[in-house]
This record gives structure tokens, sequence and C-alpha cells, in this order.
């Protein structure tokens, strides 16, 4: 198949860009190149005669249809967005531009191009929007996100990311796009932008600099390693039924302080320092603003439906993940020299 993957520069992104040309898939990368995106991420693939990319917005709907008139795809996977909730709270324009506005101009095109196929290509299109379980909101101590539970986000990027998600649907209610929606919980592993909690905390870490812990650690978040998020998606663009939901987690629930403890206990033991345990550098700073307590998936529908399992326990991914960020200083260093750890998203740094 010829996938257009939009944001294929990014984090989950380019894990899949990975696995489809492992597949023997052809793939289209439509990425802007944000602070986010760096095609370091792909160089792996980048000299397969199946890969191609096009630098562009995906709100800019002359260079979408330009790129849907051009390579003629398949079926898309829609990952492109700011995804970073800290970066939502200091400023939500981005969020609203690209996760919004440039999801509608995604689906809008893509129905112009479906109309105009016909036959088995026509039945054959699918378009994957891929969004977050922080559409569903917080919760309690018990139970977990299920596909029908109702949408309550509480962050502009998770509302940015629920209007995307109406919108998808709407499109194959109103229009007849074929469009399926996965909503996945929180990734980690290789390729992970340096600002993000895992990634922070393993380079702090190997820096001898402070860990820090939002609020009391006791946020719980359900981890699944991107690898496996690829291959979930790869099986909803291949099985997924059309107008579906599809919740895509790994039964991984851990509190930020125990994903914080673990990486010292695997920093202690693959890079031990001789300024002594890392776990002295976890310091406890000001809570994210409207902070969600607890995500856990429900992604039973998804595994007996499609029959996607998760290949990684959060042991084996996260130690895969401290291992990787080791042996490659020359993949996040010049990011980390682009990003200076500092604090992002505390509400008197809002900008505008
Ligand atoms: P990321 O920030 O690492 O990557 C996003 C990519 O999109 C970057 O390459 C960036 O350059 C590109 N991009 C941003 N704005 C663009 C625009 N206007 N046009 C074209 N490209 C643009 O994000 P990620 O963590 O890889 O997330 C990918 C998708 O998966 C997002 O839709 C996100 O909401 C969703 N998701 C992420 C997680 C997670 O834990 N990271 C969990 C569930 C769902």
């Amino acid at each position: 198949m010829k996938i257009l993957v939009t944001g294929g520069a990014g984090f989950i992104g380019s894990a899949v860009c990975r696995l489809l040309i492992e597949t023997g898939d052809q793939v289209v990368n439509v990425d802007k190149l944000t602070y986010a995106g760096t095609l370091t991420s792909v160089a792996d693939v980048s000299g397969s005669p199946n890969y191609a990319f096009v630098r562009a917005d995906v709100a800019d709907r002359a260079a979408i249809q330009a790129i849907f008139d051009t390579h003629r795809p398949d079926a898309v996977l829609h990952l492109a967005a700011e995804s970073h909730v800290d970066r939502s709270i200091a400023g939500a324009g981005p969020f609203v531009e690209t996760n919004i506005v440039g999801t509608y101009v995604m689906l809008d095109v893509a129905l112009d191009y479906w109309r105009g196929l016909e036959g088995a290509a026509k039945d054959a299109f699918r378009f994957v929007h891929v969004s977050t379980d922080e559409v569903y909101g917080s919760l309690g101590a018990e139970g977990l996100f299920q596909e029908t539970t109702a949408y309550a986000p509480t962050s502009p990027y998770s509302a940015s990311k629920a209007s995307a998600d109406h919108l998808a649907l709407a499109w194959f209610h109103t229009y007849g796009l074929p469009v399926v929606v996965s909503n996945c919980s929180n990734n980690y592993g290789p390729y992970h932008f340096p600002e993000k909690l895992i990634p922070l905390m393993i380079l702090n870490g190997l820096d001898r600099r402070a860990l820090p812990v939002y609020g009391d650690g006791a946020n719980i978040r359900d981890w699944l390693f991107v690898d496996d998020h690829a291959r979930a998606l790869r099986t909803i663009l291949q099985a997924g039924r059309p107008g579906e939901k599809y919740n895509v987690g790994g039964r991984n629930e851990r509190t930020n302080l125990q994903v914080v403890q673990t990486i010292c206990d695997l920093l202690d033991e693959l890079a031990p320092s001789a300024q002594g345990s890392h776990h002295d550098l976890i310091t406890y700073v000001a809570d994210r603003p409207g902070h969600d307590r607890r995500y856990a998936i429900d992604a039973e529908k998804l595994e007996t439906e499609l029959g996607w399992r998760a290949q990684e326990t959060f042991e084996t991914g996260i130690r895969k993940t401290v291992e990787w960020y080791l042996a490659r200083p020359d993949w996040w260093r010049p990011l980390r020299e682009a990003y200076d750890g500092a604090r992002l998203g505390l509400l008197t740094a809002k900008a505008g």
C-alpha cells in the first residue's frame, strides 16, 4: 500500500514510517518540521525507494491538495499535531491551527480525493486519525477508558485533539469518508523529543541535573512502547472498521514517581555515577495547572476484534529506551542543545 503519513518526522510518526518501510509498504511522509520534527528520526529509512518526504503544513490546503494529486495514496495515517500539553498551556494558538484546522483540511482534501476514486481503490481507502486517551479527561482511582467513555478534555491540547476526533467522525457520518479513530495512552521509546517526561529524566540524570517531578508524583499514566503503537496503527489501518474508534494501551499503569524511580534504577545500573545514585536528583516542583490525575486504557476491543497485543511490558520497554538514549547521543544532543530543559507551561509563563 502507498500510505500518506502526516507527522512522520515526529516521535510516533517516525516509528510508523520505519515499520511501514520494513513491512514493504510505500510511505509519503508529510511534515512541517516544527521544533518537534527532525528528519534524523527517519534517517534509517529515508534512502528506501519506497519512501518520499514532502515538507508541508497540514493546514495548507493547496499544499495538501497537491500532495494527494501527485502521490495518490491508498490510505492516510494522520499523526501531525502539536503534542505537548505544557506547550499548549503556554500558548494554545498552534494547537488550534494544526490539530483542529489541520485535521479539517486533511479530512476535506481526503474526501474530495476519495470521491474521485472508483471500485476497489475507493472501497479500500482508509483515513486513520491518530488521537490520545487524554480526550477522555481524568479517571478516579478505579475504572478504565472505554471507546464509549464520554469526552471531557481539560487541557488546551486535549481539547484540540477532542475537536479533531469529532470532526473526523463527522466526516464519516456526514460524508461517508472511511475514517477510523484511534485513542492511545502515553507513548515512550526511542526518538522521543527530549522535553517529554521520560527522555527528559534520562538526559537530566546523565547530566546530573535535577529530575523535576510535578506535584506529589502520584499522577498515573498508562505507558505504551512506541513500536507497539506503530503496530497497532498498522493493524487498525488494515482491519479497523470505518466509523469506529479503537483504544490503544498496554495495561502499564505507573505513577510519574514510579517512572522516574525506574529510570534512576536503570541509570544506576547502566551508567553509574561516582557522584552518587540518580535517585538523589529527584526534586518535587509545582504541579502542572489542571493536571489530570489518572489515565488508564481498556484496549480489549482492539485486542479481541483485530488481534493486536502489546509486545513490550513497561519493564522491557523502559530498559530498551534507556539503552537507546545511552547509545544515541548523536540523535538527541542537537535537540537537547536547542532546548535547555527549562520548565514549560506554568501559568505565569503563558504567552497570549
Ligand atoms: P510529536 O510532537 O513528536 O510529532 C509531531 C510531528 O508533527 C512533528 O514531526 C511535527 O513537525 C509535525 N507537525 C506539527 N505540526 C504540523 C503541521 N501543521 N503540519 C505538518 N506537520 C506538523 O508528536 P507524537 O508524540 O509523535 O504524536 C503523534 C500523534 O500521536 C499526535 O497526533 C498525538 O496527538 C498522538 N498521540 C501521542 C501520544 C504520545 O504519548 N506521544 C499518545 C497518544 C496519541
